[in-house]
């Protein structure tokens, strides 16, 4: 075989699809989020981050750069080891303590990534707990997917948000049988949130564990900041919440909060923990200062909700088709690769905006779509130059509209 050959032939397919990644060289300026300069063609250009899921700017917060810099002065940069051979810091041990508080659990464990936390926690309880039957929402994260398809037990996929055909599958099983149930709360790519009352409801009803995914709801949602299943008060009906320390949060890193016993089943017997080295100290530190910060400022929640129902509103007022969320994502519609790709080119070098343009593998083909994600640092100023730009760009390539004067003539 021509190896060689082999990934250039599969490398330009993918290209001749429109979906080819190309990656947007930056360098985040401390204390100017969401503005940062773009490396491009040996020339720096200064845009405005519109796509960053740095929700909140945590990661450039005095508290936290300075919880960094104090950590890295005491112990050094590498934590030293696996957590079981010399690798826990007392940073980590402080940073659980603190994520079981704010979860309203017994406990906590801390994993490289958010990626890590749901594959490790998903495929150890698969692969370790006899006849386990798993249930997935269908538009699970790629971690879950992975974590379940390697844990190997038996699953079901259920219909996205569908605590009725959760039901259906669940009571093809006697009630001994040990299940499990995994979904999200905030799904940042439509923007929608789960029943999670009403899953809670299903689950139960048949003595089933859960496990939430609240990746993009950590320091968003729940009056400290916790997640959805804070704000609509359920945490004590999931068995396992996950999170990331790398979102909202601002800094790089996972966890899962439950009871003692299934966190410390976890810690003994999930080869992506045991087997990984630990976070640095000062991403450690960093965290911890984050979400002390963020249990402490729910005005910033408000600020940021407020921030996205205005971009919604400005964007919708002058028809360019935000899709139906219900969160802080704005997710705007193209519905095709190449398109979104332009779209997202002419904003980037034409106007100083930078929003990536999401394709396939990460939405369905047809959905391509621009994901917006305003913060509270996002002003007014910045965001008129952001509907004025799109408004140019869906007139330059002739994009749909919806509620455009045009596009009602034409629908008559
Ligand atoms: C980003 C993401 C993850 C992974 O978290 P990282 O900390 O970035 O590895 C997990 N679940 C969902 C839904 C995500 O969007």
């Amino acid at each position: 075989m021509d190896y060689e050959h082999y990934f250039a032939k599969r490398i330009a397919e993918l290209k001749s699809e429109g979906r080819y990644r190309v990656f947007a060289d930056l360098e985040r300026q401390r204390g100017r989020f969401p503005v940062a300069l773009n490396y491009r063609d040996g020339k720096t250009y200064e845009v405005v981050v519109w796509c960053s899921n740095d929700y909140l700017g945590m990661g450039q917060h005095p508290d936290v750069i300075a919880a960094a810099h104090e950590a890295l002065e005491r112990c050094g940069a590498g934590a030293g080891g696996t957590r079981n051979i010399s690798g826990t810091n007392h940073y980590h041990v402080m940073l659980e303590e603190e994520l079981a508080a704010h979860n309203g659990k017994e406990a906590a464990l801390l994993f490289t990534s958010g990626y890590v936390a749901n594959q490790t926690t998903l495929s150890t309880l698969g692969a370790t707990m006899p006849g386990l039957v798993v249930f997935s929402d269908e538009l699970n994260h790629n971690s879950m997917i992975e974590g379940i398809r390697h844990g190997r037990s038996a699953k079901h996929v259920f219909r996205h948000n569908d605590p009725e055909n959760l039901e259906q599958l669940l009571s093809a099983y006697p009630k001994e049988t040990p299940k499990l149930v995994a979904f999200e709360s905030v799904y940042s790519m439509d923007g929608d949130i789960a029943p999670l009352a009403e899953l809670c409801d299903v689950a139960e009803a048949h003595n089933a564990m859960t496990f939430l995914d609240e990746v993009h709801a950590v320091g968003m949602y729940g009056a400290e900041g916790s997640g959805v299943a804070e704000r609509d008060g359920v945490r004590d009906r999931i068995t396992i919440i996950q999170g990331t320390l790398a979102k909202a949060v601002g800094v790089v890193g996972g966890y899962i909060a439950a009871s003692n016993s299934c966190v410390d089943y976890v810690r003994s017997f999930g080869p992506g923990f045991i087997f990984s080295s630990s976070m640095p100290p000062a991403v450690a530190a960093a965290a911890l200062a984050s979400i002390r910060h963020l249990r402490a400022h729910p005005e910033l929640r408000d600020r940021h909700q407020e921030r996205a129902a205005t971009c919604k509103h400005l964007l919708t007022a002058r028809g360019i088709p935000v899709m139906p969320s219900v969160s802080h994502i704005v997710p705007v519609m193209v519905g095709n690769a190449a398109l979104c790709k332009q779209a997202s080119d002419l904003l980037l070098k034409d106007h100083g905006i930078y929003v990536q343009p999401i394709n396939f593998p990460t939405v369905p083909v047809g959905t391509e779509r621009l994901r917006i994600t305003p913060t509270p640092l996002h002003d007014d100023a910045m965001m008129a130059h952001l509907v004025d730009s799109f408004c140019a760009v869906w007139d330059q390539l002739d994009l749909q509209k919806i509620h455009h004067p045009k596009a009602v003539k034409a629908a008559e």
